[in-house]
């Protein structure tokens, strides 16, 4: 069942045409990665999926309504989360008090912060922690924490791995590789292509706010992707959309 639909969305910032024409869908369980050169569009599309970010033109449907106009916390209650770049957490309280502020207004469903810190076991250690006090890769897994406790259905999530050391790369993958198994959907924003490729059921590859390459991981070489992530001629489409 299609979950996500973005249909002919533009975004500018100001005069900069930064989203193009996107069209796409997420259906229900699916992991979807958005790779692109820095600059591709990829955080201006995913604000405008949450509604962080007005489009110009086009629409966004989630569950079959159209919730282009919808403001973000409204969304939020609809079950769309988005983990920005920049985790953004509060700083003075403790990585469970950072949970549980997110839980208060929660939708229904299977995440609380017991369960968030079952899958995510670095957290579970520093949970009377400060988040100012955590590590790169401790944050990032507490802002994603954060937006499971409210219960979404659909998971955006913003170049997770950004500024952390391999290691802690790692780790957090770990955690997602338990959210999918949990048939999670997942958008994941991200640079390493490898990583994209295999994390994703589908890769989506935008270059200058414009999609250039879409299809099943598994049937994209690494050509084609390293061709559409460049705008080399010759990348082609792989597979029709989702239907
Ligand atoms: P990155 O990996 O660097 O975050 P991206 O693919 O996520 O890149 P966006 O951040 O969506 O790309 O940026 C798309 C275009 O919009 C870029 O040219 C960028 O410079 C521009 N842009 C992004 N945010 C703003 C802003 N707040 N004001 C003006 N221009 C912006």
């Amino acid at each position: 069942m299609t979950m996500l639909r973005v249909d002919a969305l533009d975004a500018h910032h100001g005069l900069l045409h930064a989203v193009r024409d996107v069209s796409l869908e997420v259906a229900e369980g699916e992991i979807l990665a958005l790779i692109g050169a820095n600059g591709a569009g990829k955080t201006t599309l995913l604000r405008a999926i949450a509604g962080a970010h007005p489009p110009t033109r086009g629409r966004v449907l989630f569950d079959g309504a159209d919730i282009t106009m919808l403001p973000a916390h409204r969304r939020v209650r609809k079950g769309l989360a988005l983990v920005p770049e920049g985790r953004r957490l509060f700083s003075g309280l403790t990585v469970e008090e950072n949970l549980l502020v997110a839980g208060a207004a929660a939708r229904p469903g299977p995440w609380n912060a017991s369960t968030v810190l079952e899958v995510f076991p670095l957290l579970r250690e520093r949970r009377h922690a400060l988040a100012a006090n955590l590590s790169g890769g401790e944050q990032q897994a507490a802002a994603i924490g954060r937006a499971l406790m409210t219960n979404p259905q659909l998971l955006l999530l913003d170049e997770v791995s950004l500024g952390l050391a391999p290691v802690a790369v790692e780790t957090l993958y770990r955690s997602l590789q338990l959210l999918i198994e949990r048939s999670t959907t997942i958008v994941i924003v991200e640079q390493d292509l490898d990583r994209a490729l295999k994390v994703s059921s589908r890769i989506v590859c935008l270059l200058e706010g414009r999609i250039t390459l879409e299809g099943r991981s598994r049937d994209i070489t690494r050509n084609e992707v390293t061709g559409a992530y460049f705008g080399l001629r010759g990348a082609k489409f792989a597979e029709a959309r989702v239907s």
